[in-house]
């Protein structure tokens, strides 16, 4: 693992830097319409100054720089502590998708578009009876004349309220074996019979949607790889998921890290959590974690840079940073004691509420991508080699 940059690589970073700097995105609205308008008016100004798709080639719009230039982006965006670009799912998933998989076609109707934000995407993968065990999934697809077909239902659609497109795995052969009767397509969800609704998490925030799909038509030319071959597709997608979301997010909780031992420098006021030591061990705990988690992404990197792609050990980084991440967020809570009842709104919460509505959200980190139990099967079986589960 080289752990240098070279000279044009810090030039990069110090000119990204400067422009972070004089363009900061200011705060979040909370309201959902005003928070996607700022979400798509901030991931534009990137695009626009040529920091959005850093490592996707030049002619679909990215900057066409090396995957090195790509994690110092990410690197300086955690520490510029901008908001998590809208369109994550378009951007982490469906963009390196279609260039892995997509047609001529595909990839110029959609790749700028997806980085400049005109185009926000969804994942449409999880069932009511299809998670953990996705081949499982029933919604189907039937071909009429150029058209698919489709009718089903899926679950925990992230941002599929203002999603524009889905990534949609749906069954084209109900009489294969389940892995090989899928197909993946991508949906327009403003077309006739999408219908979303959502659903409210316990943190309070309405990030994930139920879709349903009533004779939804949708043109043969959207099939994403061969009739029947989108499973290969969809692990393609899910790698992507474990490991190259995986590797920005960890950088967003390192940054956490630093302001949560901020917090334990100054609270309680008259007895700091740094000076406590139980609480002492949890906060060297969590450094330790997040130390771990840096060179084990670095790793996996390391692998990729030498021209691998994104493989099952994603699963160790994606297990890893969801469990340490939980850990780090119920120290947080612990630290605060009862400030921790009070969430954003009330005055005397601390951190405008952030650390007990981190907490929450996070809950659904080590079941999102494929729960923990799901991670270690691969790890046990695709990594270790052990044998398979029956
Ligand atoms: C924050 C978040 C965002 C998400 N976003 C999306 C999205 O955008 N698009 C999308 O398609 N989906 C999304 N999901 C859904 C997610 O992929 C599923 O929740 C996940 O795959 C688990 O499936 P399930 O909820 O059906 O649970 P189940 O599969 O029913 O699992 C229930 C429990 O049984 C355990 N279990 C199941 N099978 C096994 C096994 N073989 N061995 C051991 N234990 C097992 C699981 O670990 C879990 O604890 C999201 C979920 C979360 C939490």
């Amino acid at each position: 693992m080289d752990l240098s940059y070279t000279a044009a690589e810090e030039r990069f970073r110090s000119e990204l830097r400067r422009w972070l700097e004089a363009h900061p995105p200011g705060p979040e609205p909370g309201a959902l319409d005003a928070w996607v308008a700022y979400g798509k008016a901030w991931q534009r100004g990137l695009y626009e100054a040529g920091w959005c798709g850093v490592h996707w080639p030049t002619a679909y719009g990215g900057r066409g720089a090396s995957l090195t230039e790509q994690i110092i982006f990410q690197e300086e965006m955690a520490r510029a502590r901008t908001p998590q670009l809208i369109n994550l799912a378009g951007l982490t998933m469906g963009g390196p998708v279609l260039i892995a998989h997509g047609t001529e076609v595909q990839k110029r109707r959609h790749l700028q578009a997806i980085l400049s934000a005109d185009e926000i995407w969804c994942q449409g993968f999880s069932e009511p009876n299809a998670g953990s065990d996705l081949a499982a999934l029933k919604t189907r697809a039937v071909l009429d004349g150029d058209d698919f077909v489709v009718n089903g239902q899926k679950v925990w659609t992230s941002f599929a309220r203002f999603a524009d497109w889905c990534m949609l795995l749906v069954r084209t052969d109900p009489e294969a074996p389940k892995h090989k009767g899928i197909s993946f397509l991508l949906v327009d969800m403003h077309s006739p019979g999408v219908t979303v609704r959502p659903l409210k998490q316990i943190s309070g925030d309405e990030d994930f949607n139920e879709v349903f799909f009533e004779d939804v038509r949708v043109p043969r030319a959207n099939l994403v790889g061969a009739v029947n071959g989108g499973w290969d597709i969809a692990i393609t997608t899910l790698m992507h998921e474990r490991q190259t979301l995986t590797f920005s997010r960890q950088l967003q909780s390192r940054v956490a890290l630093s302001e949560l031992l901020a917090l334990a420098r100054r609270h309680p006021p008259h007895a700091p959590a740094a000076r406590q030591p139980l609480l002492r061990q949890k906060l060297a705990a969590a450094c330790i974690d997040s130390t771990a988690m840096k060179y084990t992404a670095l790793r996996n990197l390391t692998t990729v840079l030498r021209g691998g792609t994104p493989g099952p050990e994603g699963s160790i980084e994606k297990l890893f940073w969801s469990e340490m991440y939980q850990r780090m967020l119920e120290t947080a809570v612990e630290l605060e004691g009862p400030y921790s009842q009070l969430l954003d709104g009330s005055a005397h919460a601390l951190d405008a509420g952030r650390w007990p509505h981190l907490m929450l959200y996070s809950r659904g980190r080590t079941i999102a991508a494929g729960s923990s139990e799901i991670q270690r099967n691969i790890i046990a079986e695709r990594v270790l080699g052990l044998p398979r589960a029956r």
